[in-house]
């Protein structure tokens, strides 16, 4: 399971102090120094730790006092309420265009799950929204990839958009929206090529995507098992195409956590779902006040 090291952790630390009556400055420095050691070894951005200690620290020495907690139950509450506001603090909703299609964007590195992530997020739209997006196959480099889109759009039962490998992806994109348009399709999603590695070549195709669909919503797609990497391609993603989201893959393994913690600190963008596993209907909306309860129990 996702954060198991995190919250073994935190939650014996916490154990310590919950009861306390009393909570020295002492027993803050004592408890912080455990927080910052377990966050790092949780792979979180070593900045990040540094600011959360900090903030941590200040609030708990100088919290107000609340009759219904103990000054221990105080201090973890601190803890939480930062842990939530590290991940984004509230959930962050999806956009609806004003005139329909709503276009979303996927990019990402491959292997991370963009195309998974296209179908479950084309679901999700229909079962949770009551939507009838159509998706785009614009990945004009790897047929294998329009296959794979083509093989979820029939599990689906929903429309898949392509036009093979020959065409532009950006006129496939192009042309994606006014067959949406013309077959009531309120949502697009369009499943970008991805690489590698980050490269110029890659970066200058999505922004001339971005520049001629006006996307609504950029998704990155990212692979919380790659931790500190993963991190680090939201970081040079969003500098190049200004990402409106991240989407979080396989959250259901073993990662120890650290991209969910270090990437809204890092880039600035909400994590708005979590990918728990291979089926379809296993994308969630990221709650960041639920994750954290996870973490602390
Ligand atoms: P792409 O190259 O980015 O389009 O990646 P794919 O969509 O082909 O996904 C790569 C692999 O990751 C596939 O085997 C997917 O089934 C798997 N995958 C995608 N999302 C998740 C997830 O949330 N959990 C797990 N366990 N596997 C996932």
């Amino acid at each position: 399971m996702a954060f198991e090291g995190l919250a073994d952790r935190l939650q014996h630390t916490f154990q310590k102090i919950k009861g306390k009556g009393k909570v020295t400055e002492a027993d803050v420095k004592e408890m912080t120094r455990e927080v910052r050691l377990a966050l790092l070894e949780a792979d979180v951005n070593f900045k990040v730790v540094k600011d959360f200690i900090k903030r941590v620290k200040e609030r708990a020495v100088d919290q107000e006092v609340m009759a219904s907690l103990t000054p221990g139950q105080q201090v973890i509450k601190v803890v939480k309420e930062e842990l939530t506001d590290l991940m984004g603090g509230e959930q962050s909703k999806i956009a609806v265009a004003n005139r329909p299609p709503t276009v979303i964007m996927m990019v990402g590195l491959q292997g991370a799950g963009k195309t998974t992530t296209t179908g479950k997020l084309a679901n999700h739209l229909r079962k949770k929204h009551n939507r009838n997006p159509l998706l785009v196959a614009a990945d004009v480099y790897r047929p294998a990839a329009i296959n794979q889109l083509e093989t979820l759009g029939n599990q689906l039962d929903m429309p898949v958009f392509s036009k093979g490998t020959e065409a532009s992806p950006v006129d496939i994109a192009n042309e994606a929206i006014a067959h949406a348009k013309d077959n009531h399709n309120d949502y697009v999603i369009i499943d970008t090529a991805g690489r590698l590695h980050v490269d110029e070549h890659l970066m200058d195709e999505l922004k001339q995507i971005r520049t001629n669909v006006q996307p609504d919503e950029i998704f990155l797609v990212v692979d919380a098992m790659t931790g500190q990497d993963a991190v680090n391609v939201a970081e040079s993603f969003n500098d190049q195409l200004d990402v409106t989201g991240v989407v979080l893959t396989k959250l259901d393994g073993d990662t120890r956590g650290g991209a969910a913690l270090s990437i809204k600190a890092v880039t600035d963008k909400p994590i708005k779902f979590a990918g728990m596993g291979e089926k379809l209907d296993q994308l969630e909306p990221f709650h960041p006040d639920r994750m954290a309860s996870r973490i602390l129990g």
